[in-house]
């Protein structure tokens, strides 16, 4: 008997554990993304200013397992303690751990995921050049590349991305997914010339010095094998991130590096680099409450962190729930 081909569309942690599992069951699993490598939400930001070398983990900030399994994943991608006991990140940055999760499977990288076509048993995967695709805008008339037949397809999107790509097949998903929440987060990524008078990490209480703008802030050069030079992560809280959401950078940086001084209690220094990063989808509010969807007589299935709660370890939960769903 020939292995099953299946398609994995999205190779953040959900996917990668489901591509993982799929292959561990003899499957051939094609892995494609529209981001330039693995990680989606485990991500990584570089940059270089005044002749150093500069980096943010600008999506997840640490991982925690609660699984035995989650634990043993974490250890097998490298990685390493940070902060409080508990709490992991990837070395020398998040997207380490896909990275290396990543290793050894069939990944499509840079390819936008258009549209389904063919049938149960037989599915059609079409996908665009990522960089021809613009958020927001209508997909270019360009014609998409098409591969398959895949015997099964597997769905690791964030449920407004998803959405799309399933209705056609199972017009009752979209309206499962529409009861999903997830926050958006406005991340500011700077760095500065001398070190802050800050600890390594702050969650800020409501009501606090910054008025509630920052969720979490971290001094990423405090974690393990990161450059030296002082790097500050500032994630606004949900409220602040959906109240401020369609501004611009520009607006966004100075507003939330003033709340970062707020809680320093000092004007801080320009900053000798800034970035922002606006996150739509960031750590789930209203979750699905099933670990994964999957119908069977469709061959397709969709998972997530979306599916269970808003941590990494509930995409590598839901990934695997739809492995063990598509290949029992
Ligand atoms: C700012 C922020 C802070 C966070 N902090 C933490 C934390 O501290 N601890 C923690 O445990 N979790 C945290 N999380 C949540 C954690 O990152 C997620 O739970 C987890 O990474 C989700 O994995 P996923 O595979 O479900 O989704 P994603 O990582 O979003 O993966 C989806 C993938 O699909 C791809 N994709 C989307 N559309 C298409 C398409 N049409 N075609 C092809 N590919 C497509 C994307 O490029 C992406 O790679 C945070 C997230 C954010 C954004």
């Amino acid at each position: 008997m020939t292995a099953p081909r299946i398609a994995v569309i999205g190779a953040g942690l959900a996917g990668l554990a489901c591509a993982r599992a799929l292959a561990a069951r003899g499957a051939r699993s094609r892995l494609f993304d529209k981001g330039r490598a693995a990680g989606g939400r485990l991500a990584t930001r570089r940059a270089e200013a005044a002749g150093q070398a500069l980096q943010f983990d600008h999506g997840a900030q640490y991982l925690t397992a609660r699984s035995a399994a989650f634990a043993a994943l974490l250890a097998e991608a490298g990685a390493q303690p940070w902060g409080e006991p508990g709490r992991f990140v990837g070395a020398p940055g998040m997207s380490a751990l896909p990275r290396a999760l990543a290793r050894g499977l069939d990944l499509a990288a840079g390819r936008h995921v258009t549209a389904l076509a063919g049938r149960p048993g037989a599915w059609m995967v079409r996908h665009l050049d990522a960089a021809l695709v613009r958020p927001g805008m209508p997909l270019p008339p360009d014609p998409p590349a098409e591969e398959g037949p895949f015997e099964a397809v597997a769905i690791a999107l964030p449920p407004d991305q998803a959405a799309p790509l399933v209705a056609p097949q199972a017009p009752a998903w979209p309206g499962l997914l529409a009861g999903v929440r997830l926050a958006p987060c406005w991340t500011v990524m700077a760095a500065f010339a001398a070190r802050l008078p800050l600890p390594d990490s702050l969650r800020p209480a409501l009501g606090s010095p910054d008025g509630g703008a920052i969720g979490w802030a971290a001094r990423d050069n405090s974690k393990p094998g990161r450059p030296a030079a002082e790097c500050w992560v500032v994630q606004g809280s949900p409220a602040w991130s959906r109240a401020h959401l369609e501004q611009t950078p520009a607006e966004v940086m100075p507003a939330l590096l003033a709340a970062l001084g707020a809680l320093a209690g000092t004007d801080l220094p320009a900053p000798i680099h800034a970035a922002a990063h606006r996150w739509r989808y960031s750590l789930v509010e209203a979750p699905l409450g099933r670990p994964c969807l999957h119908d069977p007589g469709l061959r397709l299935g969709l998972a997530g962190d979306w599916c269970l709660a808003g941590r990494a370890e509930a995409a590598f939960e839901s990934g695997l729930a739809l492995a063990d769903a598509l290949l029992p």
